[in-house]
């Protein structure tokens, strides 16, 4: 399970084309998916936070029956952090902006899920990877340009 849950943050980084430098599994102080110090758009941020939850749900098929665990993890309180930053303070709105990267984070594993399948295998083998090695396992899948192509729109209506 923690292979899938941190297999879900990598991927998830690897596909907004963050640098990762080393993903580990383990116990919890050893376990992670260490990014390098990066500029990177809060959004995407938020998505990959949740990256790891959405994998062990998709694993399960099914929502934890509470959130409680969630609300409580570090995962959450890096979304809720950024969220609350792009959100001008506003911890009403910053709770909704983690909901939508909680549910974009189930749309990226879905999509994505073979590749995470994969690389938790190669995690539980290993018990950890090199950032060039994820980015071998989902490298035709980088679906940072569709996804950035989508974040503006034109738009000329007189509201
Ligand atoms: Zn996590």
């Amino acid at each position: 399970m923690r292979c899938y849950h941190e297999a879900g943050h990598s991927i998830a980084h690897q596909f907004f084309g963050h640098k990762i430098i080393e993903v580990k599994t383990g116990s919890d102080a050893e376990a992670g998916c260490r990014v390098a110090p990066q500029k990177v758009e809060a959004l995407d941020f938020i998505v990959a936070c949740c990256g790891g939850k959405a994998a062990v749900d998709q694993l399960y098929r099914a929502k934890a029956t509470t959130d409680k665990n969630w609300q409580a993890s570090k995962d959450h309180a890096d979304a809720f952090r950024v969220a609350l930053h792009v959100s001008d303070g506003d911890a009403q709105a910053a709770e909704l902006l983690v909901k939508w990267g909680e549910r974009m984070a189930d749309v990226v594993c879905l999509r994505l899920w073979p590749q995470i399948h994969k690389l938790a295998f190669a995690l539980l083998e290993h018990g950890s990877l090199s950032g060039e090695h994820v980015k071998q396992l989902i490298q035709s899948h980088n679906g940072k340009d569709a996804w950035n192509d989508r974040r503006a729109v034109s738009e000329d209506k007189n509201v």
